[in-house]
């Protein structure tokens, strides 16, 4: 038999990165996978996930066609059924309760698996063509609380602009795990020419094995250490006095309010010596330019959004903000109305559940708990349906148990995802996704390449869906037309509605499957640094926001008062009688992204089961010896890992790894039954995973 073997340039979507991939592909099998050297992003680097990539479209576990259930739910009984039957059904269903509630009963909850960007726009043109602001997302776990803190204070979101600084200070954040093939890769680059590389995280991590000074506080309380550093800056007036007389409204607030903080004060709050705060604090604000980055590991936690208030205060403080260097602000794109934005009612806000309103604010979507919270309390209403597509909010959301029974008070739940996922074993219908290398998509990277540049680039689809796997547009547009919606959805594929997102750039998919290295948009110095001098910040004031008058607005704490965890040693001393340590549930090892691609060969060759890292001294104590099973049990439940005894983690905290469990492995339960949904940051939501109390076993086998 002749075979054509061809290859194929498209982008990774592992993760959300989007390194350019050359895919060789025969007979519709893909026999190769490297990175693509002309890309701006990698440049021909590719991660381990980058290099699995290939084993999405040969996994036994995908789903192939879809599935309507026919025992009670989550017992596992299906029937196959054809897409049209699937669709008719969910239309039919959406339909009467849109008749007999009112469109916003319907939810839709969004995740980021099967790509986000751009077919998220879709999803949102989708419910406000429908009428339903109820569009929740995993957000408050990840980057948007950050978002909140950085528009409260300067009103922007920065990207670090590591070719340029000669200092550069990581809070919460392992790029080497994370982002191995462009910001790890950057670092190390700074540092050979002579950077300084600072790293305050609980954990020694990979990438604080790189650093020149080593912060290491008690989870939770890097909001505490920041205020210590601004405290030292401001007591050695180490300061930019100009930029902060110009540029900066609250300062003498801000003097004030610090004056508690003392590396001393903070030293017996994080457990990081005063005398390395004072190190840390001065080589930050002397070694210009320094670039200050918040990383995922301030999130999940109860004071997130005011944590990231102080290290976005600490940046203007040593004028770092739209700077060569520091943390610049880059410009959008063009914006084109994809969203249909224009089509909400007055009151549309006014029919969101329950909702944080600096989150919903950030991006007119709601968080993961403002779903739950409407779901198990019907206040303000109920919702009566909700479709979940790439995302697996039953793993990746905290207190599963809980969940699990919260998302089965629904009257419709639908599933659009490649696998059978612990959300979809307990849905109505579920149906087949395709992974990015079986769909076309556009993909648009605001600054990845460098701090100064935005970039197109296509999703050129390499083999044939799995099964009866459709991609998350083709899904919305079927179900748009089903429901009367068809009008706006008008095209009669995906290209078509892609064209006409690119002609405000004047390119096309053609266009773009001709240069796969995709439409950058450089932008010259001049563009991109100090912006602020011809345009302010984007703030009430125009200013960067030492006290935030936005937060003032809505009745939050307008300065960055540290509060401790609302579980832990500190603020829940009589639980800690019974659950001694310190849990932090937030361990993400580089190998997946979010809870996914457990099941690829390669990727669990190497890692396959869920572990907690623990103190030698800590595992001597319980008699656990490494590599043997541990069971890690909270007041919400209990799971089973495996122990890697390291010095990395302080004795009194145990780091575990998320998004192991269902339906991966059975054994071992899933990470969040662990974790708690009760205790919030009150301007996000973000929920305490990666900070609550626990006690720790060896395991009977
Ligand atoms: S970093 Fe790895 S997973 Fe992410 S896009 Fe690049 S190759 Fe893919």
């Amino acid at each position: 038999m002749i075979t054509m073997t061809e290859t194929i340039n498209t982008i990774c979507q592992m993760c959300y990165f989007k390194c350019g991939l050359r895919v060789t592909v025969d007979d519709e099998t893909i026999l190769r996978v490297e990175g693509m050297p002309e890309h701006p992003v990698n440049k021909g680097r590719l991660c381990a996930k980058g290099l699995s990539a290939a084993q999405l479209t040969t996994d036994p576990d995908r789903l192939k066609t879809p599935l309507r259930r026919t025992g009670e739910r989550g017992s596992g009984e299906w029937e196959p059924i054809s897409w049209d039957e699937a669709l008719n059904e969910i239309a039919e269903k959406l339909l009467k309760i849109r008749q007999a509630f009112g469109p916003e009963y319907v939810g839709y909850y969004r995740g980021q698996a099967p790509g986000w960007v751009t077919n998220y726009n879709y999803v949102i043109r989708f419910m406000n063509s429908w009428g339903s602001p109820n569009i929740f997302t995993h957000g408050h776990l990840c980057f948007t609380p950050r978002a909140i803190a950085h528009a409260g204070t300067f009103g922007g979101y920065p990207e670090p602009d590591y070719e340029r600084a000669n200092c550069i200070a990581l809070f919460g954040y392992n790029p080497v795990y994370t982002s191995p093939v462009n910001y790890a890769a950057r670092i190390i680059w700074a540092k050979e020419r002579g950077a300084k590389l600072i790293v305050a995280d609980p954990r020694f991590t990979n990438t604080a094995s790189k650093a020149d000074l080593f912060l290491q506080e008690r989870p939770g309380t890097t909001g505490a250490l920041v205020l210590g550093l601004i405290h030292v800056i401001i007591a050695e007036a180490l300061y930019d006095a100009d930029f902060v007389q110009r540029w900066t409204v609250g300062f003498d607030e801000l003097e004030t309010f610090i004056q508690d903080y003392t590396p001393e004060a903070v030293a017996s709050i994080t457990g990081v010596p005063a005398a390395k705060i004072k190190e840390a604090a001065r080589m930050i604000a002397t070694i210009k330019p320094a670039v200050v980055v918040d990383g995922n590991g301030l999130d999940q936690h109860t004071n997130t959004v005011q944590t990231v208030r102080t290290t976005s205060i600490l940046r203007a403080l040593i004028r770092t903000v739209d700077e060569p260097g520091g943390s610049v602000l880059v410009p959008p794109l063009p914006f084109v109305d994809v969203q249909r934005r224009g089509a909400r009612p007055d009151d549309f806000a006014d029919r969101a559940v329950y909702r944080y309103p600096l989150y919903f604010g950030a991006g007119l979507t709601n968080t993961g708990v403002a779903m739950t919270d409407a779901i198990a309390t019907e206040k303000p209403h109920p919702l009566k349906a909700l479709i979940v597509q790439g995302g697996n909010p039953v793993s990746a959301l905290s207190d599963t148990s809980t969940l699990r029974k919260t998302l089965q008070m629904t009257d419709l739940l639908v599933v659009h995802d490649p696998y059978l996922s612990s959300t979809a074993q307990i849905a109505d219908i579920v149906l087949p996704a395709a992974t990015f290398l079986e769909r076309d998509l556009i993909l648009y990277y605001r600054y990845r390449p460098s701090a100064r540049a935005n970039l197109i680039a296509l999703q050129n689809r390499c083999v044939p869906p799995v099964g009866e796997s459709k991609s998350d547009l083709e899904f919305i547009i079927a179900l748009a037309r089903r429901v009367g919606l068809g009008e706006y959805f008008p095209w009669d594929d995906v290209k078509d509605a892609f064209d006409q997102e690119l002609e405000v750039h004047g390119i096309s998919v053609d266009w773009l499957r001709q240069h796969p290295g995709g439409y950058l948009r450089e932008y010259e110095p001049e563009e991109i640094y100090r912006q602020y001098e011809q345009d302010g910040f984007d703030t009430p004031s125009g200013k960067i926001e030492f006290v935030s008058s936005l937060f003032a607005r809505h009745g939050y704490d307008p300065l960055p008062t540290f509060v401790e965890p609302a579980e832990g040693p500190v603020s829940t001393p009589e639980l800690a009688e019974d659950y001694p340590m310190v849990c932090s549930a937030g361990l993400k090892l580089g190998i997946h992204t979010g809870t996914q691609f457990r099941s690829l060969p390669w990727i669990r060759a190497i890692e396959p089961d869920p572990f907690a890292e623990i103190h030698p001294r800590a595992a001597a104590e319980h008699g656990i010896e490494d590599g043997e099973w541990m069971i890690v049990e909270s007041p919400r439940g209990t799971i089973r890992v495996r122990a890697h005894v390291t010095p990395s983690t302080r004795p009194d905290v145990i780091m575990v790894t998320h998004g192991y469990g269902e339906p991966y492995d059975e054994n071992s339960g899933l990470t969040n039954d662990v974790t708690g949904e009760d205790e919030r940051d009150p301007i996000a939501g973000a929920t305490s995973n990666r900070s609550f109390l626990c006690r720790i076993r060896k395991a009977d086998r």
